[in-house]
């Protein structure tokens, strides 16, 4: 690579100017961004995406779910193109950067590219990715997760939100179910630049973090039956509660995350009595519980324990415990040859950097099921994400911008 292409740097005002000039779609008194997906803001946002992506010379096309792509022609037309992008869309109460910087970034690049005069070898493609948040229509990731197969297209279109309006519907009214059908764009690789959103690179005052691996996750819907009887009448030791139960698996399942840690956290997000009652012992009670590690092996241990503690609690209190295992998403091991490029970047740039897990799912995770992908991390504020509240300096936005630059030459190779 030539010694001006080696220095090239992203124009950090404009990335932060896009950032912030999209933020207005959307925007929520306290700074954040209210843009569920295929809502009117979901709409502004990404009419005004697909005139940026024009106007940067990009071919543009949308899929069958809306997903937006943007074609940069390389030399050789006959490699496939190097993916990158993210999403726009955020949650009901979300920030300016999740998704957003890695979708912005990946236009920005083209810009950068653009003015310099530089052409690829391989193409480029940006893509910004239909419902990532999963906050309007389950599941999260729907339309990277169809790109790879794991659901059919048809099923993500049947999906509802809460007032029963469908995926369809949905892209009727925005005027976004595209042409091209889902899975048509074909890339080499793909490289998703996204904000942390969590501690570790702020903590250790790191730049850049390279992602090597997502979390596995597994999502158990769990059930207590005991029995509801008089508070007043009952003596303790005949009772059959369902809430000290639950009380017991919570601390289990808290005392299990904490023995096969660090790689392993475990919660226990939300938690029902049926037809509650000051003065009636609690009969039934259904839960949730979601576990995560990047270890397929910590998984499997972290299932097994669980299973066998509440089995144990459940014999003890003599009551019945279920736990269905409704979701089962093996870790990612994102590309060894990518993560080094982005890796070589980051070095290269002179940006202090980490290998690092992410703890959330991302689209790269799923693309990563079917071709070479990787992440690029930059940190966020005090790790806050999913929250108004959600911050990043414009300096680690624009370092993360440039590594994804590099990381993207590098793989596409540039024309002599
Ligand atoms: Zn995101």
């Amino acid at each position: 690579m030539s010694r001006a292409i080696s220095n090239l740097q992203i124009d950090s005002a404009r990335l932060w100017g896009a950032i912030h000039e999209t933020a207005k779609f959307g925007a929520t008194p306290k700074g954040g961004v209210r843009r569920l997906t295929l809502s009117q803001e979901d709409k502004q946002v990404r009419d005004w995406f697909r005139k940026a992506c024009e106007d940067a010379g990009l071919e543009v096309h949308v899929d069958a779910l809306g997903s937006q792509f943007g074609l940069r022609k390389g030399r050789d037309m006959s490699k496939l193109p190097v993916g990158i992008g993210s999403h726009l869309d955020t949650q009901p109460t979300g920030g300016k950067y999740d998704g957003i910087l890695g979708t912005l970034g990946a236009l920005e690049v083209i810009r950068t590219l653009n003015d310099a005069g530089i052409e690829t070898d391989a193409p480029i493609c940006i893509a910004n990715w239909t419902n990532e948040e999963g906050s309007r229509f389950a599941p999260a990731m729907m339309a990277s997760a169809a790109y790879v197969g794991d659901f059919t297209v048809d099923d993500i279109l049947s999906r509802k939100d809460a007032d029963g309006v469908t995926v369809s519907e949905a892209l009727d009214a925005i005027g976004y179910r595209g042409e091209t059908k889902v899975g048509t764009q074909k890339f080499s690789g793909f490289i998703e630049l996204h904000i942390e959103q969590g501690p570790i690179l702020e903590a250790e005052g790191k730049t850049i973090g390279v992602v090597d691996s997502g979390q596995g996750v597994l999502w158990y819907d769990g059930k207590i039956t005991g029995f509801e009887s008089h508070a007043g009448t009952t003596p303790m030791p005949l009772r059959r509660d369902a809430l000290l139960t639950l009380s017991e698996i919570a601390l289990a399942l808290e005392q299990i995350a904490l023995k096969l840690g660090p790689n392993a956290v475990a919660t226990m997000g939300e938690a029902v009595i049926k037809s509650p009652s000051r003065n009636v012992i609690p009969g039934e009670i259904a839960f949730t519980m979601d576990c995560r590690s990047k270890d397929a092996a910590i998984m499997d241990a972290i299932d097994r324990e669980l299973r066998a503690a509440a089995a144990g609690i459940a014999a003890r209190r003599k009551v019945d415990v279920t736990l269905d295992l409704v979701w089962r998403k093996p870790p990612t091991n994102f590309n060894p040859k990518l993560v080094d490029a982005v890796e070589n970047a980051a070095s290269v740039l002179g940006y202090s950097h980490r290998r690092i897990t992410s703890g959330a799912g991302h689209d790269a995770c799923n693309l990563n099921t079917i071709m070479p992908a990787a992440m690029v991390f930059v940190p966020c504020k005090d790790g806050i994400s999913h929250n108004e509240l959600e911050d990043a300096t414009q300096a680690d936005c624009a370092a993360g911008a440039n590594v994804l630059m590099h990381t993207v030459l590098a793989l596409a190779g540039v024309a002599s």
